[in-house]
């Protein structure tokens, strides 16, 4: 985007808001699969209206009144954050649709300082107690949104009154698809200097877990005196200031001698600075974090420019919560949520780096390839639910019967896959025979039925059965694939000319 083609006077914001809307509502997703999204906002008619939104699935209201009572609820509430409600008891929210009066929702009030300004709903599934919800996750969510909606107001309020605002409306869109936190701070950096100015820009984090401490996360332009990843005291320190008052503070060396240090005391010898600005990643008492500007002169700084400042350290800090949600949000994906077991995409992953570690170090290396026998049988008799239940046990059989450091993955859909580092084939066998002999004598129980399953255990071995993932893979398949022929509930060693069933 180049400034030029930006018409500020005719400027939408709303689309901007609406992919930010949809990223974060892709995040809850992603974590509960099986939930229902609505993203309601204010409208002037004191009613919340439902924001139209790609996410929306299958519609149940389109507008809530402000006298609901769970909306007066949580209009009422001091700080702001999620609350499960039974859908039952606000029939009110449900009335177009009366069939999802049963189960739970969770409702996340989104806006500042008391002012509601709308409200995500989230409707679980009807299986899903609300003892399995995570609401940090929701009030992050929602916090991330009510920084955005701040944001956007402000962006609104001076859009089209200078040229500098069509630069921070670039910023403000780079922002918020910064994919690190170094692009960020870049960004910040690269823009920022159009209006307010600095020679070095720091970000500061202020850990939850250690709040006497704050470290200097990362540094844009010249490095001395300071260290990345360092930790220092809040005590005493200039950007304390931001951090217990969650406001922002303007230092400049004409006006106040400088107490102890910018970050630690006596650090002022250390850089030539005339002047500090510090803005809170979030308006709060002990807030998460600061960014930091200083400069080797002093600045007139004018109040537009600091709000702008403000708005900007905010979109970070909701930036900040963004980032930390996909890394938890990389942890679901590489666990298998029916069996707790890797996933393929992490089973590959694993495996490629033992492989790897393997044929460096000329490690022995061994992969079982295991296959349920006639489990569809068990789908068919007892249900999807009996087969979901064998496959949770069998998946926690084969966990009991190996070592922890063997790597076991579910590779489909009643298929397991467990790579075995260090170990001599023999001891291998010896474990691939023990989980077929734990699941023969294993009984799965559930509603009083109960039944029995047996499996099926090929094994390869690195670098004599294959020297690659595929390799060794089909050849581990192949020998599972003999176990069955010979009437499974065994386990066979990879010899040459087995094939795999798709090669048959
Ligand atoms: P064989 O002895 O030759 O291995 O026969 P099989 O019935 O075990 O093998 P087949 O590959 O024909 O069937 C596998 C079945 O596994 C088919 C599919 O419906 C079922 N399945 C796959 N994933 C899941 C799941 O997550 N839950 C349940 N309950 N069933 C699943
Ligand atoms: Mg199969
Ligand atoms: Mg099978």
């Amino acid at each position: 985007m180049v400034l030029a083609d930006i018409d500020l006077a005719n400027l939408d914001l709303k689309p901007i808001l609406k992919t930010q809307t949809s990223n974060l509502i892709d995040i809850l997703h992603s974590i509960y699969t099986e939930i229902n999204v609505y993203f309601f906002i204010l409208e002037k008619d004191n009613s919340f209206i439902l924001e139209e939104l790609p996410t929306n699935k299958g519609q149940v209201i389109d507008s809530v009144s402000f006298e609901a009572s769970v909306i007066v609820k949580i209009q009422t509430q001091k700080e702001f954050s999620s609350i499960i409600i039974q859908n039952h008891e606000n029939a009110e929210l449900f009335l177009k649709n009366p069939g999802a009066g049963r189960g739970y929702s969770v409702i996340s009030p989104i806006g500042n300082s008391g002012a509601l300004s709308g409200f995500l709903l989230s409707i679980l599934p009807l299986d899903c107690k609300p003892e399995d919800i995570d609401l940090d996750i929701f009030n992050k969510i929602a916090n991330s949104f009510s920084t955005n909606s701040v944001a956007s107001t402000l962006l609104e309020k001076y859009k089209g009154r200078s040229n500098h605002l069509s630069v921070m409306l670039e910023v403000n869109t780079h922002l918020n698809i910064a994919a690190t936190k170094i692009d960020f701070l870049y960004e910040i950096s690269r823009f920022g200097k159009y209006f307010l100015h600095f020679d070095r820009a720091v970000l500061i984090l202020h850990p939850e877990d250690t709040p006497e401490y704050f470290i200097v996360d990362s540094i844009e332009g010249d490095e001395t005196g300071l260290q990345q990843g360092m930790s220092y005291p809040v005590f005493n320190s200039l950007v304390s200031r931001s951090i217990i008052t969650g406001q922002y503070f303007i230092f400049k060396k004409s006006h106040e001698e400088l107490p102890e240090g910018i970050y630690r005391t006596g650090d002022y010898e250390e850089y030539d600075y005339a002047q500090v600005i510090g803005f809170p990643l979030e308006k709060v008492k002990n807030g998460p974090g600061v960014l930091v500007l200083e400069s080797h002169n002093e600045h007139p700084t004018k109040q537009s420019e600091i709000s702008i400042f403000e708005m900007v350290s905010q979109s970070l800090g909701a930036a900040l919560t963004r980032f930390s949600l996909y890394e938890r949000l990389n942890n679901y994906a590489t666990i298998d949520t029916l069996t707790h077991l890797y996933n393929l995409r992490a089973l590959k992953q694993r495996f490629e780096e033992e492989l790897a570690r393997a044929s460096r170090y000329q490690n022995s290396l061994v992969v079982l390839f295991l296959d349920l026998d006639k489990f569809k049988s068990i789908n068919d008799t007892y249900g999807h639910l009996m087969g979901d239940l064998v496959l949770r046990e069998t998946s926690q059989i084969i966990r009991d019967s190996i070592r922890t450091s063997d790597i076991p993955g579910r590779y489909g859909g009643e298929e397991f896959v467990v790579i075995m580092v260090n170990a001599d084939a023999d001891a291998c066998m010896a474990s691939a025979r023990r989980i077929c002999s734990a699941i023969h004598d294993h009984q799965y129980e559930m509603n009083e039925i109960v039944v029995q399953n047996k499996i099926s255990i090929g094994l390869s071995e690195f670098p004599q059965d294959g020297e690659t993932m595929q390799e060794l893979i089909q050849s581990a398949d192949a020998a599972m694939y003999t176990a069955k022929r010979q009437g499974g509930n065994q386990v066979v060693k990879y010899s040459k000319g087995m094939v795999p069933k798709s090669q048959t």
